[in-house]
């Protein structure tokens, strides 16, 4: 579980200052699958950020489980991340010197440890299903930006987190690996009551959660059970709020 409570963000200073985050309050429960949605600029990636305990706010307060993230030094938070978070970043944020499966095992790496013959046995599940099989020796810029993502996901997953975070996880993939993805997804949160916040702007993608949060300029402008993606799309266009996504 995480959650923060009036947090705010703003960038830069004077009369060039962004609100990108306005006194937002929101829990993620356990095993709680959340899709995040707003139009570009209006703070999801910034509260994803925050939330993973990658980015500190300029005001509020924010918990990964009972730890209050804000209070501690940057090694405990480091420590702490490294146990309990996975984020799946908008950019992929690869490491361009290692190979696929590299990139997918540093969290245990980072942890200074191997994984175990089950998490391996896992990390090869997720390495199938996510049909990386043929390429764990290539190098981030020897893979398309699809298998790019999908070695983001897998990495953000090995180590199966109590928190993963996933900035537009579907962005770059083909309507079949983003089903793929969005199961794994619904799996993590159903089956072994892990919180996922997803970040999209595909109504479609957006039905496979349990939640939709909209955001709309730095505020939580609606917070609703699972909807279809019709209802997405309908809500959308009513508020406007798809306007500036696509
Ligand atoms: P998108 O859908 O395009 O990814 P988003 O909802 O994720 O958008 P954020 O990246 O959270 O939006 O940005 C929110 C606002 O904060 C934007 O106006 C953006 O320009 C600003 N912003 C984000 N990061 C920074 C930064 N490091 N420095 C300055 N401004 C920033
Ligand atoms: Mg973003």
């Amino acid at each position: 579980a995480a959650r923060v409570q009036q947090l705010t963000k703003t960038f830069g200073a004077g009369a060039g200052v962004v609100r990108a985050l306005d006194a937002v309050s929101i829990g993620i429960r356990r095993g709680e699958f959340t899709a995040i949605m707003g139009p570009s600029g209006s703070g999801k990636s910034t509260l994803m950020h925050i939330m993973a305990g990658l980015d500190a706010p300029t005001s509020g307060r924010a918990w990964i489980g009972d730890t209050d993230i804000t209070e501690l030094s940057d090694l405990e938070l480091t420590i702490l991340r490294r146990r309990r978070v996975g984020f799946v970043f908008q950019a992929f944020n690869l490491v361009p010197t290692l190979d696929a499966i590299g990139n997918i095992l540093l969290p245990f790496d980072l942890d200074g440890r191997r994984p175990s013959a089950l998490e391996r046995a896992r990390i090869d599940g997720l390495v199938e299903t996510l049909g990386l099989g043929g390429r764990l020796n290539h190098r981030p810029h020897q893979l398309s930006g699809g298998q790019q993502q999908r070695v983001a996901i897998a990495r953000a997953l090995a180590t199966a987190p109590d928190l993963v975070f996933a900035d537009e996880p579907t962005g770059n993939l083909d309507s079949r690996s983003g089903r793929e993805v969005l199961s794994l997804l619904a799996a993590a949160s159903r089956d072994h009551g892990q919180s996922i916040a997803m970040v999209t702007h595909d109504p479609v993608a957006a039905s496979h959660a349990d939640r939709v949060v909209f955001l709309g300029d730095g505020r939580i402008v609606a917070d609703k059970p699972r909807q279809s993606a019709e209802e997405i799309s309908a809500y959308m266009l009513a508020s406007e709020l798809g306007a500036a996504a696509s």
